[in-house]
C-alpha cells in the first residue's frame, strides 16, 4: 500500500487530521497520451490537481490500495481491508473519506456501516463521473466537499459519525443511498430516508435524520462476510428450473429475494414450495422489494402472505445493497438462527424503519 502525507497547514500545525483512503474508480483517472487512455492518477501530485486543499490547514494521510481497481472488482475482502485500515488508524484521525468508484459505492458504504461496529467519527465515501483530469469533473468538489464533512465538528464531536456517501448536492447514509444516475452529475439518492445533508454554497446539515454520536462506543470490525449468498429477483415468467438452481446451490446460507412492489410474488405452488424447502434446508430467505421507495409489508397482499407462512423474512423498507451486504455480515458471525432473524429484521445502523 502507497502512504502519502500531505500537510496542508505549514507552516502552522494542522488544525484536523483526514485518513483518505484510495480505492479506484473514475474519480483518480487522468488521460495518458503515452498509454492512450484513462490511467490512475498519481496522488503526489494531487496539490497541483486541487490547490483548493492548500487552504484546509489539515494533515491529510492517503493509502493507495494496491492494485486500484474499477469498484466493479470490489469484493468482500476489500471491505474487510478498508475496515481494518480505519480501524489500526481511528485514534489518529479526525475523519476518514473513501475515495470508490460509484459503481459499487452503495454496496461497500452498507458493508461498511455493518463492519464498523461502534463507530462514532465520520466515513465518507465519495466518487466522481467524470475523472479529475476532465475539465467539467465532478471530482474536485466531491472530495474537497467530503473532507470539509470529515472533519466537521461542534463542540469537538463530529457532525457525522457514521458511514455516508457524500455526491454532487446530497450527503446520504451510506446504507440508504442507491446509484440511480449513470450519466448525470446527481448519481445517488435515497428514496426511504432523509438526506443527511444538503450541499449548496453551505453545507447544510440535517441534524435530526444523523445518527446519534456515542462517546462512550469502542470501534471493532468483524472480520468476516459469508459469500455463500445469492439474489433471486422476479420477473412474470420466471421459471421453475431457474428458482431451482437457484435455491440449490451448493452451500447456500442466505437468499434475497426481489420482490414486487410491497412484498410480492407469484402464487404458484412450486414456487412457494421451492422457496419452504429451501428454508427447510436451514437457508435464511429476506425479501426486499424492486421498488426503490416504499417497503415490504408481508400479508398486505395474499401474493406474499404466504412468504410471511413459510418464514421468509420482510426486509421492510431496506435497498437491496444493504440488505444483502448486512446478510453477508449476520451470516458471518455465525449466530443462532432464532438471533440471526432478530438481527437481520431490526435495524443496526438506520438501514431500516421498523414498520
Ligand atoms: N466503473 C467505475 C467504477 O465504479 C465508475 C465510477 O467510478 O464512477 O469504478
Amino acid at each position: 500500500m502507497k502512504v502519502i502525507q500531505i500537510d496542508t497547514a505549514t507552516p502552522n500545525p494542522p488544525e484536523q487530521s483526514i485518513l483518505i483512503i484510495y480505492t479506484g474508480g473514475t474519480l483518480g483517472m487522468v488521460y495518458s497520451s503515452n498509454q492512450g487512455g484513462l490511467v490512475p492518477f498519481d496522488f503526489e501530485q494531487i496539490l497541483d490537481k486541487i490547490p483548493e486543499l492548500r487552504h484546509f490547514a489539515m494533515q491529510l494521510t492517503l493509502y493507495s490500495l494496491e492494485p486500484l481497481i474499477d469498484s466493479s472488482d470490489i469484493t468482500p475482502n476489500h471491505w474487510i481491508q478498508i475496515a481494518n485500515i480505519i480501524k489500526e488508524n481511528y485514534q489518529n484521525y479526525d475523519g476518514f473519506v473513501v475515495l470508490h468508484g460509484t459503481d459499487t459505492m452503495a454496496f461497500s458504504a452498507s458493508a461498511l456501516s455493518f463492519l464498523l461496529e461502534g463507530l462514532n467519527k465520520p466515513v465518507i465515501f465519495t466518487g466522481a463521473q467524470l475523472p479529475i483530469g476532465a475539465v467539467r469533473s465532478d471530482a474536485r468538489t466531491n472530495l474537497l466537499t467530503s473532507i470539509e464533512i470529515a472533519a466537521a465538528k461542534r463542540k469537538g464531536i463530529p457532525l457525522v459519525p457514521e458511514v455516508a456517501i457524500c455526491f454532487h448536492d446530497l450527503l446520504l447514509r451510506g446504507n440508504r443511498a442507491k446509484k440511480l444516475e449513470s450519466a448525470h452529475f446527481d448519481a445517488f439518492h435515497s428514496e426511504n430516508y432523509p438526506s443527511l445533508a444538503t450541499i449548496g454554497t453551505h453545507i447544510e446539515y440535517n441534524h435530526k435524520a444523523i445518527l446519534t454520536h456515542t462517546a462512550t462506543a469502542k470501534l471493532q470490525v468483524h472480520p468476516v462476510m459469508e459469500s455463500d449468498v445469492a439474489i433471486l429477483k422476479m420477473f412474470p415468467g420466471v421459471s421453475k428450473s431457474a428458482v431451482e438452481s437457484i435455491t440449490q446451490i451448493e452451500n447456500l446460507k442466505g437468499l434475497v429475494i426481489e420482490t414486487y412492489g410491497s412484498g410480492n410474488a407469484p402464487t404458484q405452488s412450486w414456487f412457494v414450495d421451492l422457496l419452504k424447502q429451501a428454508i427447510n434446508r436451514g437457508i435464511f430467505i429476506l425479501n426486499i422489494s424492486q421498488c426503490i421507495g416504499g417497503q415490504v409489508m408481508q400479508g398486505r397482499y395474499a401474493t406474499s402472505a404466504q412468504l410471511l407462512d413459510i418464514g421468509v423474512l420482510g426486509g421492510s423498507d431496506l435497498t437491496l445493497e444493504a440488505g444483502i451486504t448486512k446478510m453477508m455480515y449476520l451470516l458471518g458471525k455465525k449466530l443462532p438462527a432464532k438471533e440471526f432473524k432478530k438481527g437481520l429484521i431490526e435495524p443496526i445502523c438506520g438501514e431500516l424503519t421498523t414498520i
